[in-house]
């Protein structure tokens, strides 16, 4: 687990004080059922963290009832797990979220999982209230990944609403499910086709900041994360010889024409979106949180209380 999270450069990212302590980083999944959310969460761990439903199907056999009741999230569920490197200690939590279609009416999806992000809210802005404010738990979700289906064409108007409203709440990272499904110049345009929906509909997402005294590697590293925003994501934890009798094994689906790699990154940008989160951005995306998106719910709550 170490070896895949590999987050060396934290010391870098974080306050002394906080390398001390230990902290708390948060990812919530967002998307339709079957895209491969829970696959993501177990891609990111390297281990068999979240059902997916090829284990449900293996683990109950095929019949289409009892595979559709349990491979469909009903209920909000996080998966937590301490990492220590370089002697910094880190608590990173996924939330993995209800998929759209568990439910009647697609629209009620939305509910749960607003629910869930004001709700860890709601317990920081209580902590910071107590008399004694130290050992506050950091359970606010810092990154919110949202899984947009393989399609080619513009957003479906289910998530360009709801994007819309997790935009102003969290730190929006959309991804492109699955991407390969889709050929290389296929996900190039439906990349441009969703940011102008995305441009065009005011949604908010999360961009990596060019600050003024970064040095010219860094601002170069930030402009190859945002040149591939949003990611195209391939999930999978099977392993594979590639090339054939080379004794290299990896990450990757398996096709006629070949091996997609999860951590090639002239394959798919899952490797990017990974340093993103855990070894680059991981203190901005905590920052932002804290100071942008916590802020204003903080501001809207203490104003209905009249303080
Ligand atoms: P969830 O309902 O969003 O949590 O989706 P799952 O992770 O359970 O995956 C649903 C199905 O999609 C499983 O059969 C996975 O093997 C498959 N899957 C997951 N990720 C990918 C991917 O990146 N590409 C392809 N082609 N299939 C995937
Ligand atoms: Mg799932």
């Amino acid at each position: 687990l170490n070896a895949i999270v590999g987050f060396h450069n934290l010391p870098n990212q974080v306050h002394r004080k906080s390398v001390k302590k230990g902290f708390q980083f948060a990812i919530m999944i967002v998307g339709e059922s079957g895209l491969g959310k829970s696959t993501l969460i177990n891609t990111l761990f390297n281990a068999p963290i979240a059902p997916t439903r090829d284990n449900v199907t293996m683990n109950r056999g095929n019949t289409a009832g009892d595979q559709d009741a349990a491979s469909k999230t009903v209920d909000i569920q996080s998966f937590t797990s301490d990492i220590e490197e370089n002697g910094v200690r880190l608590k990173l939590t996924v939330i993995d979220t209800p998929g759209f279609g568990d439910f009647i009416n697609n629209a009620d999806a939305h509910k749960p999982i607003l629910k869930s992000i004001e709700e860890r809210y709601e317990h920081y802005l209580d902590q910071e209230s107590r008399v004694n404010r130290k050992n506050m738990e950091d359970n606010r979700v810092h990154a919110c990944i949202y899984f947009i289906a393989p399609t080619g064409h513009s957003l479906r108007q289910l998530d360009v609403q709801f994007m819309k409203e997790l935009g102003h709440k969290v730190n929006l990272i959309p991804v492109i499910a699955k991407s390969d499904l889709m050929t290389e110049s296929e996900v190039a345009a439906f990349k441009e086709r969703i940011l102008d929906d995305i441009r065009a509909n005011n949604i908010n997402i999360y961009t990596p900041e060019v600050h003024e005294n970064d040095d010219p590697e860094t601002v170069q590293e930030i402009k190859e994360i945002i040149a591939r925003i949003p990611f195209a994501i391939v999930g999978s934890t099977q392993t594979f010889e590639n090339p054939p009798g080379s004794g290299t094994h990896v990450r990757g689906r398996r096709y006629p024409w070949g091996i997609i790699e999860v951590d090639n990154e002239s394959h798919c940008d899952f490797v990017t979106l990974r340093h993103m989160l855990i070894r680059t951005h991981m203190e901005e995306l905590k920052e932002h949180t804290n100071e942008l998106l916590y802020e204003s719910h903080r501001a809207v709550k203490l104003g209905e209380r009249g303080i």
